[in-house]
């Protein structure tokens, strides 16, 4: 035997894993309980963190200590704080101790979960999370796997909405730029984007009215104009919570429109869809059974980090012929058995990752108990808040407050308004968003962020208050 050395390795080892590992997890935890006192918004100028940056790769190997070390010295400047209770900004990007957990042992076991036989495990706890969503959302009991639909993780609402097009549109027949998709004046960019990507030729943004929701009748003039024109009208999606203000598109009403015409009906509910773990919210989506799709963001509300987009579908048929290409070397036993689901048929993407399994871990680690509690939270201290804006005179709303978005401006006007934005992005705990609607710039505070709780909200309303009667003296 000769006694040749063992040949180098750069790999970590599992015990080098499990010390840094442990480094990492306490890292995490301690930012989870530091996170509150840190300046919430990035305060570093462009190219400022490149800067810090080598313009090459390390030739050797580095220490994982210097890794880490760099997490501080260089990445946390550069980090906005959407995990701070003191988030009010666009919409929550949630995540939560479970989900963290959950997304790690998926990155752990770094399966591709594009076919059932690549692990069957991916796809079938992908299945269960899906179905028990439906039950616990109060969606179309229909649209479980287990019935002629069913729902799949995505990447993001937009990739879910731009599916439902491409669906539609393939199920339709004539010019894809003789074809229309319609949406409210208020639908999330996403609608135009997934329309172009899918060649569409034409969106029509349908008339709101006073409260931001689509009318049906506008919408059935919409079709009608556009028949009349030779166009062609294949698919319609309504909101349920727009991004705007979270108003709620007639869903039972646009869906029967769809109906009646051969419109394929999507139902946009990316971040007022968590709300419907609460029975006393879903009068807002009635009338999804007649939808034919349908997307939400558990990494909006549910307290799963990005990235987590639920897409259902009534009958997945017309899904899987859209999508489905068959090569070679994907073929296997159990897929041409057709007993089991393959995902990539679902969605444009073949390759998979076990996003599943975050949302897994917090859904059993939360249970519906759970979740229901901290929505219904978040809700009332959006209606407290709500009922002291009503009652300011200096303050007003612009929108109704179904969900846990708060919509309010100055009553001197849009200067007012952005200066009372400022001012609590000013204070450098708390952030909110300055927006614009009728022509008119508005204050979105949205309530949402895991941790934020009435301790927050109640700090927030002594800086609204204080600046808005700041801007009176001036
Ligand atoms: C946030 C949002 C989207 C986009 O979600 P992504 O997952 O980031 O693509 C789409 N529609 C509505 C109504 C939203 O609020």
């Amino acid at each position: 035997m000769t006694n040749e050395p063992s040949p180098p390795s750069y790999h970590m080892s599992p015990d080098e894993f499990r010390w840094h590992g442990h480094e990492v997890i306490e890292w995490l935890a301690r930012y989870m309980e530091t996170v509150d006192d840190r300046p919430i918004t990035a305060t570093v100028q462009p190219g400022e963190i490149r800067a810090m940056l080598p313009d090459v790769v390390p030739e050797q190997p580095e220490p994982f200590d210097a890794i880490l070390s760099d997490l501080d010295e260089i990445v946390m400047p550069g980090i906005t704080h959407w995990q701070s209770p003191g988030w009010f900004a666009y919409f929550p990007a949630n995540t939560s101790p479970p989900s963290i957990l959950g997304e790690l042992v998926a990155a752990g076991l770094g399966v591709q979960g594009m076919l059932w036989s690549t692990s069957p495990a991916a796809t079938e706890i992908e299945e269960v999370v899906a179905d028990w969503l439906v039950g616990m959302l109060g969606l179309p009991e229909s649209w479980k796997t287990t019935g002629p639909g069913g729902g799949v993780i995505q990447m993001s609402a937009s990739d879910s909405t731009h599916t439902a097009l491409v669906v539609a549109r393939d199920r339709a027949s004539g010019e894809a730029g003789k074809m229309v998709v319609y949406a409210s004046a208020q639908a999330h960019s996403s609608v135009e984007k997934g329309a172009r990507v899918a060649g569409y030729g034409h969106v029509r943004l349908v008339p709101v009215d006073d409260q931001f929701a689509m009318r049906a009748d506008a919408l059935e003039e919409a079709i009608e104009i556009d028949i009349a024109a030779g166009l062609i009208p294949v698919a319609v999606v309504s909101a349920v919570g727009t991004t705007g203000t979270t108003a709620v598109d007639p869903v039972r009403a646009t869906g029967e429109i769809a109906r009646s015409r051969g419109l394929w009906h999507h139902v946009d509910a990316a971040y007022a869809g968590t709300a419907m773990v609460c029975p006393e919210f879903r009068h807002f989506q009635d009338g999804l059974e007649l939808a034919d799709s349908y997307t939400f963001n558990p990494h909006k509300w549910m307290f799963t980090n990005f990235d987590c987009s639920l897409f259902y579908v009534a009958d997945r048929k017309p899904l899987i012929e859209a999508l489905s290409i068959l090569p070679p070397y994907l073929r296997n036993e159990a897929s041409e058995s057709g007993e089991v689901i393959d995902y990539r048929d679902w969605h444009v993407p073949l390759g998979r990752r076990f996003r599943a399994l975050k949302l897994w871990f917090v859904l059993r680690s939360y249970g519906a108990e759970g979740i229901r509690h901290h929505v219904r939270e978040h809700v009332a201290l959006a209606a407290a808040l709500t009922d002291r804006i009503e009652s300011h005179p200096q303050l007003e709303l612009v929108a109704p407050t179904p969900f846990g978005l708060v919509s309010f401006a100055h009553i001197d006007g849009d200067e007012a308004t952005d200066a009372l934005a400022e001012a609590i992005n000013e204070s450098g705990w708390a952030f909110v968003t300055p927006s614009t609607i009728d022509g008119r710039r508005f204050v979105r505070v949205s309530i949402g962020q895991t941790n934020t709780t009435a301790e927050h909200v109640d700090r927030l309303w002594e800086l609204i208050e204080s600046a808005s009667s700041r801007s009176v003296d001036q």
